[in-house]
């Protein structure tokens, strides 16, 4: 029996070109056979690098099937790439399904990285980035979406979502709707393209935005949103050391330089503390 061959999880661009890295290209020119999405779109890509290499489909609907006979290929010595149509394969793209199968009889599986529109996305927005979570696609029922919105509301990371241009203005008014107006998001269009631009405000700027820029839902587009920032005070000790520490601070300071202070220094949100500030002040902490 022949030594098992290798999976190589190849990235190509998510839009420029160049983007590609010599080692997808020589990568690509090398294997067997190129497992792809779309064999006449990675055949386009082929074809201007100047690779000969075959093409075989492996997409969402076949992939369950032809998992096992591209695994049996690769027991039997092949060197098989997998591709997608663009950026990474796996991110919200097939392949899931090969590399499972391929890893559990044995294979070796290398990636190749390279363009991903998430990180692409994130690297740019500004927004927090030691910590983020990937939804991908949101359900395209408008039920599904809001339902699942729900349950992302107070996430603390931040968010990375995929969209399809035709439902960008609908989604984003839901986030603003499920996460508040005043949370900070970014929109990134057409990453790596002639029309790149990347949109930043709170999601009510934004949803305004795409209500009077029709460009905004014009090609692909990443949504990355702020997380939640959570409220330090959620239990009756914790409100009970904001109080004491308001009623200090109100004893020598206006109001609202109380409350700037109170803020900074508990992590409460500035609402609850100006809302015990007044309390406090009216002498109906509660
Ligand atoms: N595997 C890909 C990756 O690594 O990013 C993602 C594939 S997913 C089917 C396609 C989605 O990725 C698009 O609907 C869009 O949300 C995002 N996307 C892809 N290319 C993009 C680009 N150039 N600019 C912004 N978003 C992009």
């Amino acid at each position: 029996m022949s030594a098992p061959g290798t999976l190589f999880i190849v990235a190509t661009p998510i839009g420029n070109r160049g983007d590609l890295t010599d080692r997808a290209r020589d990568t690509l020119a090398g294997v067997d056979l190129i497992a792809a999405e779309d064999t006449r779109h990675t055949g386009q890509l082929l074809a201007q690098l100047g690779i000969r290499t075959p093409l075989y489909a492996l997409h969402e609907h076949n992939e369950a099937g032809r998992a096992a006979e591209l695994t049996a290929r690769l027991l039997a010595g092949a060197r098989i790439a997998l591709v997608s149509d663009a950026g990474t394969p796996l991110i919200s793209d097939p392949g899931y399904r090969l590399v499972a199968a391929a890893a559990a009889a044995g294979v070796t599986v290398v990636p190749i990285p390279g363009a991903c529109a998430a990180v692409a996305a994130l690297s740019v927005a500004g927004l927090p980035t030691d910590r983020f979570v990937f939804e991908g696609f949101l359900p395209p029922r408008a039920a599904a979406r809001r339902a699942q919105l729900a349950t992302l509301a107070t996430e603390p990371r931040t968010l990375v979502f995929y969209e399809a241009p035709h439902r960008v203005a609908e989604t984003l008014a839901d986030l603003a709707a499920a996460f508040g107006g005043e949370r900070p998001a970014v929109l990134g269009r057409e990453l790596t393209k002639l029309h790149e631009t990347v949109y930043r405000g709170t999601l009510a700027e934004l949803v305004a935005r795409a209500a009077a820029d029709p460009n905004i839902a014009r090609g692909e587009a990443v949504l990355i949103v702020a997380g939640a920032v959570p409220d330090a005070v959620s239990d009756s000790a914790e409100l009970q050391r904001l109080d004491r520490l308001l009623a200090a601070l109100l004893a020598a300071l206006p109001l609202s330089q109380a409350v700037d202070l109170a803020v900074e220094f508990s992590g409460a949100r500035r609402n609850r503390v100006y809302e015990r500030a007044l309390a406090l002040k009216r002498g109906t902490p509660g």
